[in-house]
């Protein structure tokens, strides 16, 4: 059997990791960082996510998790849509879901190596990207906390403010995510657990800083990330295999990153299976792997990336509210194009 190697233990990497490992394949997963960690995301994973972790025998992995039913819209503070989610989500943090996954990769037997960034080299037959977004020159900035003692009007709440907006969502043990995505403002100076407060602030949703900061804050989840892209095609024409957020980066609003993340495993997990057992050489199992992708992502990228300024700029912002509360929005219909 051929040994398979994964760079990056995020959902990508570590979903991929297990399936395969479980069926006899030999993995070597490299993490540049350490496990489990809190991780900038709003932690809401939609139905496809969940049914892709569940199609790898990785179900057990999403226990305890918030179920999301119920959505709610604010648009500068008023009520502009309240709805039912057209499927079921589940909230749980990445925190508790990474390193389930990590641990039951080791439990398997598969090699885990943590504070190990890898360089990609020139050979790239049975390497497989899963090592997150470029770092690039955007001016996006995103932060997130998790705390306790919070009320939400629904399971997930989303506040749309100037030049950002932020989701307050379920997850286990009665916490709640709160994790928003701002143009920068190198202006504002604040504590680290601070940030997220004075930022809300700026944007004019200053009732939900209120009520973060009448809240408790649990230790140490605040993190944050800068530099963030969102929804470019990606050429997939060479030997190089990219998976989840290293093949594009969906924008947030959607909550369904994590879920292209998940469902890219399982994409990549038939052909990589052949790849191993010597059916398929590296540039069949590669060109199988992006064409699913491109099959089955492509749409929901650019939908997204079309969408998403009707989320952040302010005029559309305004347009989209008025839209909402005529009842005259297609929710169903756009939650289906970006899902
Ligand atoms: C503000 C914000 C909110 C979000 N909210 C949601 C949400 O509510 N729902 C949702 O579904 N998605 C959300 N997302 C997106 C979601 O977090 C990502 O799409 C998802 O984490 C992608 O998973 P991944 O495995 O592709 O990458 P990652 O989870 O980023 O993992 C990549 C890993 O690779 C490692 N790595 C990088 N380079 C190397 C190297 N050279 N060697 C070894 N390791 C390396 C990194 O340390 C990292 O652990 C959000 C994103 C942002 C920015």
């Amino acid at each position: 059997m051929k040994p398979v190697e994964i760079i990056g233990a995020g959902l990508a990497g570590l979903a991929l990791a297990n399936a395969l490992q479980r069926d006899g394949v030999p993995v070597t997963l490299y993490e540049a960082g350490v496990l489990p960690r809190h991780r900038v995301c709003g932690e809401f994973i939609c139905g496809r996510g969940a049914d892709a972790l569940k199609s790898l025998n990785l179900g057990e992995t999403l226990a305890g998790a918030a179920l999301h039913q119920s959505t709610v819209w604010m648009v500068r503070g008023r009520e502009a849509l309240k709805r039912n989610l057209p499927e079921p989500a589940v909230g749980l943090s990445r925190f508790a879901l990474d390193q389930r996954l990590a641990e039951s990769f080791v439990q398997v037997g598969g090699q885990l190596h943590l504070r190990t960034r890898k360089r990609v080299t020139g050979r790239t037959t049975g390497t497989v990207r899963c090592d997150g977004r470029r770092a690039s020159e955007s001016d996006w900035i995103g932060l997130k906390l998790h705390c306790r003692g919070l009320a939400t009007k629904a399971d997930l709440e989303l506040h749309l403010g100037r030049h950002g907006y932020v989701g307050l969502s379920k997850i286990e043990d009665d916490q709640v995510n709160v994790c928003g995505l701002f143009k920068q403002r190198p202006e504002l100076k604040a504590k680290r657990a601070d940030l997220l407060g004075c930022y809300l602030e700026k944007c004019g949703l200053k009732a939900v800083a209120e009520r973060l900061r009448a809240s408790e804050i649990v230790p140490d989840s605040h993190c944050g990330v800068a530099g963030v892209e969102f929804a470019l095609i990606p050429e997939t024409g060479d030997s190089q295999l990219y998976l989840g957020d290293a093949y594009s980066v969906i924008p947030p609003f959607t909550g369904n990153g994590m879920s292209i993340a998940l469902e890219s495993a399982t994409l990549a997990y038939p052909p990589l299976l052949e790849y191993a057992h010597g059916t398929y050489d590296w540039a069949t199992c590669v060109a199988r792997i992006n064409r699913a992708q491109h099959a089955s992502f492509d749409k929901r990228l650019r939908a997204a990336r079309w969408l998403h300024p009707w989320i952040h700029s302010n005029r559309r912002q305004r347009i989209l509210g008025a839209i909402a509360r005529s009842g005259l929005l297609p929710f169903s219909q756009l939650y289906a194009l970006t899902h």
